[in-house]
């Protein structure tokens, strides 16, 4: 029997459409150091229809559909606002593709990757010029057009008087375009709306290209309660920027839901968003747990009032299970895991408890990485290749597969997409690098990144089990655990901690409280105390860069017996 139902494309420009109509009241709020800048739905729809037309008639964006084919590639260079919600659906709602860039990547990974997808076109925040300027300056082969968005944009076009290609002014730009555009509704759904690059600690960073169809499915998915919950009376405090893994899926999944969204736009420290949580008032909100462990010192301090709040997303990295403790204690918010990748649109599972747990129960769900939903397929499968059950025993490699979860990498412009063997297995599922087991409900346990694991002598240390153990003392802010070489051991772990201002606890103290709490032979010999632990461009531990500093001495390494009481 054949279905009834017809192929109708799933694309964003549904959701704006949807979005700018039947939500045209919800809003974008943009804090700007005092307040809240508004914007509609309604708004958005219209300002995204002029920029449309703007790029299309004035900038030559082609779309793939027109009699000049190809897709032409927008970059942004942004904060979290609503302008760069604009383009975040816009740009793919005309049927280009948008690129977010990281603000934070080195200028060379920078260079390399607007080659690498192509952008035409870059939109840039008017105080961030001055970082990108000189990468632009080498692109001209590339980049065609600049856009600076914001103002003054004086300062910034001065910086920019060494790029060969056009300047212009964002509001300039759109200003005077009609309000209303023939979104292109009707698009192959397989067509790319996005690319995203990985973050690339080894190696070049890898693009992966997402499509109307994937990233409408992902958006469904986390909207959805069993995710972050998002509806028509939801607010989303998006704290990750914008450009880590395509928002996380939020602008998509608000707009699709008709939640609010409220973003922090350059004010990024704990004291800046602990404010656009009392006074934007979100019912939700997302960020790496590094950010969470900071505001939370802000909040401790100040007492900020998170009555809002009713959902903590943190992803990105393992969680400390004292750090969601500590909000649920002080704060009364869940904070949940979430785990994705870029490869895999973002989010993936979600730690919320089923129904019927005793509360042991409902708290070892809420630590793991939580439940995987219909949407993706998963497996764990052992270094041999044999695929493990789920038992919530046996560890090994995390593969998946599904609609939103990418088949290979974009090659570059030009060339064939590529599917390197360290990443895709020959029967095509991804290979996560995450090791991890699952229970017989589904829940996802993380032990580490296989490239971050241990090998100490014939045993496995998780770093992540021994960062989690020492985030359990009151003292410690960031504990972060990477491997070294070691002689006798081949590997040993490296622990650098960041403690609360004027604790003044010995780094003994910090030993003997962990070899309480974790087998003797994971115990670290080597400490560094750091004001901060480094950090990666999306706010990951940088593991990679405390490596490097311990190789080239550059830490103030503390020697220490593992065994409790012992000396120095
Ligand atoms: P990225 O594509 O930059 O977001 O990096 C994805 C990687 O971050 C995953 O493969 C995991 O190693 C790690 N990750 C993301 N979310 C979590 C989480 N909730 N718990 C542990 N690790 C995570």
């Amino acid at each position: 029997m054949h279905s009834t139902m017809p192929d109708d494309p799933l694309t964003i420009a549904r959701i704006l459409r949807h979005a700018s109509s039947v939500h045209g009241s919800a809003a974008v709020s943009t804090w700007h150091g005092a307040g809240f800048h508004r914007r509609s739905y309604a708004e958005v729809g219209e300002r995204a229809a002029r920029l449309a037309h703007a790029l299309r008639t004035r900038l030559g964006v082609r779309t793939g559909t027109g009699p000049r084919s190809g897709q032409s590639v927008v970059g942004t260079f942004m904060w979290n606002n609503a302008r760069h919600v604009e383009l975040f659906l816009g740009v793919p709602a005309m049927g280009a593709v948008v690129h977010a860039l990281n603000v934070r990547m080195s200028a060379a990974q920078l260079a390399y990757v607007i080659r690498h997808a192509g952008d035409e076109v870059v939109v840039v925040d008017a105080d961030l010029v001055e970082v990108i300027a000189p990468v632009l300056a080498g692109l001209s082969d590339t980049v065609r057009h600049v856009v600076v968005a914001g103002s003054p944009p004086g300062d910034g076009l001065d910086h920019l008087a060494d790029f060969p290609g056009e300047v212009h002014d964002y509001e300039e730009l759109i200003a005077g375009q009609p309000a209303d555009y023939p979104w292109e509704e009707d698009l192959d759904e397989h067509t790319a709306a996005s690319i995203c690059y990985t973050s690339g600690t080894t190696g070049n960073p890898k693009g992966v290209v997402y499509s109307h169809r994937s990233v409408y499915l992902h958006a469904l998915h986390v909207a959805a309660p069993n995710a972050y919950d998002l509806s028509a009376r939801a607010t989303a405090f998006l704290i990750a920027p914008m450009f880590h893994v395509n928002g996380w899926g939020i602008p998509h999944a608000a707009f699709l839901a008709g939640a609010g969204i409220v973003l922090a736009d350059r004010h990024r420290t704990p004291a800046a968003l602990a404010r656009v949580i009392e006074e934007g008032r979100p019912t939700f909100a997302a960020a790496v747990p590094t950010v969470w462990a900071a505001l939370l010192e802000e909040l401790d301090a100040r007492g900020h009032g998170t009555s809002s709040l009713r959902r903590g997303m943190v992803g990105g990295a393992p969680c400390p299970p004292a750090l969601m403790a500590a909000y649920q204690d002080r704060h009364s918010v869940e904070l949940l895991h979430a785990w994705g990748m870029s490869e895999t649109s973002s989010l993936v599972t979600t730690s919320l408890p089923r129904q019927g747990l005793t509360a042991e129960e409902e708290w070892s769900r809420r630590v793991s990485q939580g439940q995987f939903p219909a949407v993706s397929r998963f497996r764990v499968v052992a270094p041999d290749g044999a695929v493990l059950p789920n038992d919530g025993v046996s560890a090994g490699e995390l593969q998946l597969r599904g609609p939103c979860v990418t088949a290979s990498y974009h090659g570059g412009p030009g060339s064939p997409r590529v599917r390197p063997a360290e990443s895709f297995t020959p029967d095509g599922w991804l290979r996560t690098g995450d090791i991890g087991k699952v229970s017989p409900d589904g829940y996802l346990t993380l032990t580490d990144r296989a490239k971050d694991v241990i090998k100490s002598g014939g045993e496995f240390i998780s770093t992540t089990e021994v960062e989690n153990a020492l985030a359990e003392h009151p003292a410690v802010v960031e504990a972060a655990v990477v491997a070294v070489p070691d002689e006798r051991w081949g590997e040993r772990p490296l622990a650098a901690v960041s403690l609360r201002a004027g604790s003044g606890v010995p780094t003994e103290e910090l030993r003997d409280f962990l070899a309480r709490r974790v087998r003797s032979w994971m115990v670290p010999e080597r400490w560094t105390v750091v004001d901060s632990v480094p950090k990666t461009a999306v706010g990951k531990y940088d593991k990679r860069r405390i490596q490097d500093q311990y190789a080239r001495n550059l830490l103030d390494v503390v020697l220490l017996d593992r065994r409790p009481g012992g000396g120095r």
